[in-house]
């Protein structure tokens, strides 16, 4: 039986990224710091390990692996979703703020891989690392969250760069707005209303929206696709100015 980590697996993408993988077939470690939302969300699931861990941290991120090895033997997919956001204007960005989402979206994104080759390395497996629209186009606010999704981005193709050799595959995916507890916690309604305009669709995405193109990504389908980032962001990247005047 394949399996896969997701972290940040207590909701949001990270919990619907899971249910895909259950539905197809794989075992799940569920890797999420808040211990009791992460005990709700597994308490009915079968073939998952609940890890209550902190992926920032490297004691943790190591026993992460070992705890996974020691339950199921393989590590065939490491999706690295768990994530903070904080916006807030440069000059209110002080170090401690910048240094928290850099630990956990950036850091905790390269420990959780480094961790995993090995493992990944025997199976010929697949990481999928969580960056964000924000990574690929700069907006207000966005100063530490949005430059620590574009490291993801490109540490992504680091990985690819390196780890293709090994049979490793890793890949990007970028999501637009999805009505997450994240997302709503610094979405405002002018926020929200410039997505809307701005985006194609002219709406927010599910979490099974993005679920999808990261279990598509880790599986036997994408076998030779490596090193790339894709959008699952309702036409957002692809666009500029105009769309409200033309939805008019
Ligand atoms: P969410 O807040 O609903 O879920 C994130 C989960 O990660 C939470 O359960 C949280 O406890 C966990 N987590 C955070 N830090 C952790 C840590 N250090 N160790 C272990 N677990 C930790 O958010 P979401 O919207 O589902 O976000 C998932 C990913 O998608 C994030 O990387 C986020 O940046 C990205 N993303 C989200 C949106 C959006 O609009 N929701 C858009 C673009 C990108």
């Amino acid at each position: 039986m394949k399996t896969a980590i997701v972290t940040g697996a207590a909701r949001g993408i990270g919990l619907a990224t899971t249910k895909q993988f259950l539905a197809k077939g794989w075992r799940v470690v569920m890797v999420d710091w808040d211990a009791d939302e992460l005990g709700i969300a597994s308490k009915d699931l079968s073939d998952v390990l609940a890890l209550p861990y902190d992926i920032s941290q490297p004691d943790q991120v190591e026993k992460t692996i070992a705890e996974t090895l020691a339950a199921f033997g393989q590590i065939d997919a490491l999706v690295n979703n768990a994530g903070i956001a904080d916006f807030g204007p440069i000059a209110e960005t002080d170090f401690a703020r910048w240094r928290a989402v850099m630990a956990i979206n950036l850091d905790g994104t390269f420990l959780m891989s480094q961790a995993a080759t090995d493992a990944l390395k025997a199976s010929k497996g697949a990481i999928v690392n969580i960056a964000s629209i924000s990574g690929l186009r700069a907006s207000t606010l966005r100063v530490a969250y949005g430059t620590s999704k574009a490291a993801v981005i490109h540490l992504t193709k680091q990985q690819a760069a390196e780890l293709g050799e090994y049979g490793i595959r890793a890949n990007c995916v970028c999501p637009g707005p999805v009505r997450t507890k994240l997302a709503m916690a610094v979405h405002t309604q002018e926020i929200i209303d410039a997505y809307h305009d701005a985006i194609p669709l002219n709406r927010y995405g599910s979490e099974d929206e993005i679920a999808s193109v990261i279990t598509f990504l880790c599986s036997d389908e994408a076998s030779y696709v490596t090193g790339q980032v894709i959008a699952s962001d309702g036409g957002f990247e692809s666009t500029g100015v105009g769309l409200p005047a033309l939805r008019g």
